[in-house]
């Protein structure tokens, strides 16, 4: 029989976080870039008092409690107060993915049944267009300084309102986002972040087995607000007291480079496809960033020769980040220990840029057989990646039943390996692996080999139909601008790298689809070439 413990019952609410920040480091900028308005600067004081006045905007148009409230927005200080305003007044925020088909957007506002609807200029059109199909929405907001006939306006709004607030003191197990998985098959899935995870999350993304800030960091999220909240950066960067740089949609080399240098930016993150056009616009353009020290990158398999390219050329530490929407999305960071600086320092950048990370506090991570046995942590043996913790998901937005096994596991649908230092690492998305003559080929394995071939740009491996081994692996190669490289030289490339039945049984250049998160999207490769080896 246990006694209850005598502290106090404070909630973990993410309306804190900016409480804190406002107090402890009013004096920090936002830096905000915009559609189509000058560079935006303000403190998290401003912020905090702006997001005061989001809320009392937002209660003026109706939005209570419990309420769904969709953002359509890139990456500014705009979407960053609704981050806080709307669930800091016990409402949940639904950030639409506007890179998403038509059909998915409409799907995801109205299963959210949102009544209210902000969104960036960039989105006039798309409303436009899709505003018949909103069923539940009433009220549109445009977020800009400029007005627009037929719309609410956002600063108009704003500035209506008083910067005084008292804070409500909701449930720390109340919803708060409403982040929707793209879903390669079927209709998008719900996960509704609770305020507790998203706290717990962002004080240990800010911790040094993670992201590590401090208050000197200048933080750069890359990673879009509407993709798993930027992975907590949002929430990590004033929960430590570090600067934010908002890029809002704009990811070309030249552009972050102005924002990275400018703004004297020390970390940011992002999926590897904006650091491979940011590394050959370094390349291109001779410039070295001048107090970058760290980039996570995930969502993908970090190529380890983009890590080592980075570390090489600029002293830029690489740290590889594996998470889903369903995790809020940290699952394990790559970050050094002592085990690993044993073995020097080359050695052990190598071992954290070849797996996606370790484990963090709060999150336990299992791999399993076909009947759900527990595998051994032997860093060989690769199995189900399940996960369990106070940000991971237990069922999805309005189902009737959890998406977790009897034990609370949730399993993620990776294939990955797990050794004897906590570090896992993923072999394939179960969906993806590649079985040929009864053995498994890591398709991102492969991939990961075959994009540090000078002049390839995104390397996607498919398994597709074999006469005799069942399935063998293509290889589709998207080339760097202005670059040609040809089948021989991939080959050869690989040849001393890969075992030889790994071999590709076919090289193909033509450009790689990527799905609305940035991901190669294999299910359209697999329809495109299911026919190229048996022809
Ligand atoms: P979506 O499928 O909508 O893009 P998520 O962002 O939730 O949604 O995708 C999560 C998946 O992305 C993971 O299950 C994993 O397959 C993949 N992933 C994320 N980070 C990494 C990484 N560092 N290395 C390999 N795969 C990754």
């Amino acid at each position: 029989m246990t006694i209850p413990g005598l502290f106090q019952h404070t909630p973990l609410l993410i309306s804190s976080i900016l409480t804190y920040a406002a107090k402890a480091h009013g004096r920090r900028k936002v830096v905000s870039r915009l559609v189509d308005e000058p560079v935006f600067r303000y403190t998290y004081a401003d912020w905090a008092n702006r997001t005061a006045q989001a809320v009392h905007a937002l209660e003026r148009l109706g939005v209570k409690s419990g309420d769904r409230v969709t953002s359509m927005a890139w990456n500014t200080h705009r979407h960053l107060e609704l981050f806080y305003g709307v669930p800091g007044m016990g409402a949940v925020l639904h950030t639409a993915n506007p890179r998403l088909s038509d059909e998915q957007i409409v799907y995801t506002v109205n299963h959210a049944e949102s009544r209210v609807l902000l969104f960036d200029r960039t989105f006039i059109p798309l409303i436009e267009r899709l505003k018949p199909q909103f069923t539940t929405v009433t009220t549109y907001v445009l977020m800009a300084a400029q007005d627009e006939p037929g719309y609410l306006n956002y600063e108009t709004l704003l500035a209506a309102e008083s910067p005084a607030i008292d804070w409500p003191q909701i449930d720390e197990y109340a919803g708060a986002f409403l982040c929707y998985t793209s879903g390669t098959t079927g209709d998008p899935k719900g996960v509704l972040y609770n305020h507790r995870g998203v706290v717990l999350h962002a004080m240990a993304g800010g911790m040094n087995s993670a992201f590590g800030f401090d208050a000197f960091d200048v933080v750069m999220p890359c990673s879009s607000l509407y993709h798993a909240n930027a992975w907590g950066l949002p929430f990590s960067a004033p929960l430590c007291g570090a600067a934010m740089i908002l890029p809002c949609e704009k990811m070309d080399g030249a552009s972050l480079h102005e924002l990275i240098d400018g703004e004297g930016v020390t970390f940011t993150g992002g999926v590897p496809t904006i650091w491979t056009m940011y590394l050959n616009w370094l390349d291109q353009n001779g410039k070295k960033p001048k107090d970058l020290k760290t980039i996570v990158i995930g969502g993908s398999a970090v190529p380890f020769a983009m890590a080592q390219a980075f570390k090489d050329r600029f002293g830029i530490n690489v740290r590889q980040l594996w998470g889903m929407t369903e995790t809020a999305p940290i699952g394990v960071v790559s970050t050094p220990t002592p085990e690993l600086a044993a073995l020097g320092e080359q050695a052990m950048n190598e071992a954290i840029w070849s797996r996606q990370g370790r484990i963090q506090f709060g999150i336990e991570l299992e791999i399993t057989d076909d009947d759900g046995n527990p595998l051994p942590h032997d860093g060989e043996t690769s199995g189900a990646l399940k996960v369990r913790g106070p940000w991971v998901i237990s069922r999805y937005y309005r189902k009737d039943a959890d998406c977790t096994d009897a034990d609370g596991w949730f399993d993620t649908g990776d294939i990955a390996t797990l050794d004897e230092n906590g570090f896992m690492r993923i072999t394939d998305r179960a969906k993806d692996v590649i079985k040929s003559g009864g053995e498994w080929i890591s398709s991102i394995d492969l991939e990961n080999i075959a994009v540090g071939c000078p002049g390839v740009k995104i390397a996607a491996v498919v398994g597709v139909p074999h006469p005799k081994w069942e399935e063998r692996p293509i290889l589709v190669i998207e080339q760097h601008e202005g670059v040609v490289v040809s089948k021989d030289e991939v080959l050869h490339y690989l040849a001393s790298r890969i075992v030889k039945w790994w071999t590709p049984d076919d090289v193909v250049f033509a450009p790689v689809p990527l799905t609305a998160t940035g991901k190669i999207d294999k299910k359209v490769l697999r329809v495109a070439y299911q026919h190229h080896l048996t022809k």
